[in-house]
């Protein structure tokens, strides 16, 4: 199970409704364990208000099953949303960060701060660059000292070198027995924006999985939503439910947006490419033929570039995205980085990329989770 959990959408500008992009990646809890920590969290927000704790609700097994999560971006109060989401901020293995721009990276002084009593290790990957800047970035606030309890390992990234995350993670990790997380491979690439900026590709998982005709997992006994005709998602319920998205189908078979047909499909590698902010870049969309996921900058829409031609070499108009992201087979379009300060609606930028782009889109806001 993957699960993606928006902090953020928005552009440098931050909205009342949007603030700096960023997510986090769970790759290590059941579903079982996720629904009873989502079940606790509501009966938090409903209840007595609580200060002090970190998810009290929950019981000492869930705290000590803990959950493998990887940060990607670090702007912001990243404790403050991950506790709205029922996340713990020690379950943060990994940092992965796109490039050093203020509204990608200025929340991570704050968030190792915020762990300074908690015995832990983050590793954080960048390019050399971004990676060079962020360890200033900790000295020059003091927190890679003795005091700091997490602690902070470094990992710079050549484009085009591949890491595999939980292979690290189980050497310090031996004796965790939480639910095996997915196994995590990442190559990283550069993108046209900033000097230190690197996009990444995902691979998630390695098994084989039969699904029947409903679409249930013969592993899991939760029922998966039947997909509806709509394929355009931009779900409200900030901090609500998980959102289940239709199972999928192997490279070979044709989407044809039906997933009801009675067949046996497997589970494959799911492959995700996160762009970060770029402009558009066809060697981008070269790497992200048929994948599953693309989680693309979508800046705004093309009549603003036509008035700030300069946006043109850094960031990516809905109207190219669209186009683009059809003739490469994306199967799922998640738009994100959208600017705050110039006047737009989120219906603009879906109709743009809706001119060229067939397949499924999902337009996230913030604190939104869905599972892969
Ligand atoms: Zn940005
Ligand atoms: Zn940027």
């Amino acid at each position: 199970m993957v699960e993606i959990c928006f902090l953020g959408t928005g552009g440098s500008v931050a909205t009342p409704d949007r603030d700096n992009t960023s997510f986090i990646l769970n790759v290590g809890r059941s579903a079982s364990q996720k629904s009873a920590v989502l079940k606790s969290v509501r009966e938090e927000s409903s209840g007595q208000s609580r200060t002090g704790e970190i998810n009290p609700s929950l019981t000492g097994s869930e705290r000590e099953a803990g959950q493998k999560l990887i940060l990607v971006d670090c702007p912001g109060a990243i404790i403050h949303k991950m506790k709205k989401l029922g996340l713990r901020p020690q379950d943060v293995r990994s940092i992965l960060v796109t490039h050093i721009h203020p509204d990608h990276i200025y929340g991570l002084p704050s968030l190792v701060h915020s762990l300074m009593l908690d015995e832990g290790l983050i590793r954080l990957y960048g390019s050399e660059e971004t990676v060079e800047f962020c360890r200033s970035f900790l000295d020059f606030f003091s927190l890679r000292t003795d005091r700091i309890k997490t602690k902070v390992d470094f990992f710079p990234l050549k484009p085009d070198q591949t890491i595999k995350l939980n292979e690290l993670d189980d050497i310090d990790n031996k004796s965790n027995t939480a639910a095996s997380p997915e196994a995590v491979e990442i190559k990283v690439f550069s993108v046209p924006h900033h000097s230190s900026s690197l996009a990444y590709h995902f691979w998630f998982g390695k098994e084989t999985k039969a699904t029947d005709s409903e679409g249930r997992s013969f592993s899991e006994t939760s029922p998966v939503k039947k997909k509806t005709k709509e394929s355009t998602k931009a779900d409200d319920s900030a901090g609500g439910a998980a959102q289940e998205l239709p199972a999928k189908k192997t490279n070979a078979q044709t989407d044809t947006g039906d997933t009801n047909s009675s067949e046996l499909s497997h589970k494959k590698i799911i492959q995700m490419i996160y762009s970060g902010d770029t402009a558009a870049d066809a060697a981008l969309f070269k790497k992200a033929r048929n994948v599953d996921y693309l989680i693309h900058d979508s800046s705004s829409p093309s009549r603003i570039f036509a008035e700030y031609p300069v946006l043109y070499t850094m960031h990516t108009h809905s109207l190219d995205l669209g186009r683009l992201a059809q003739e490469a087979g994306v199967k799922w379009l998640i738009p994100c980085h959208f600017f705050g300060e110039v006047e737009f609606s989120i219906s603009e930028i879906e109709r743009e990329i809706r001119k060229n782009y067939k397949g499924h889109l999902l337009i996230p806001k913030d604190f939104m989770r869905f599972k892969l």
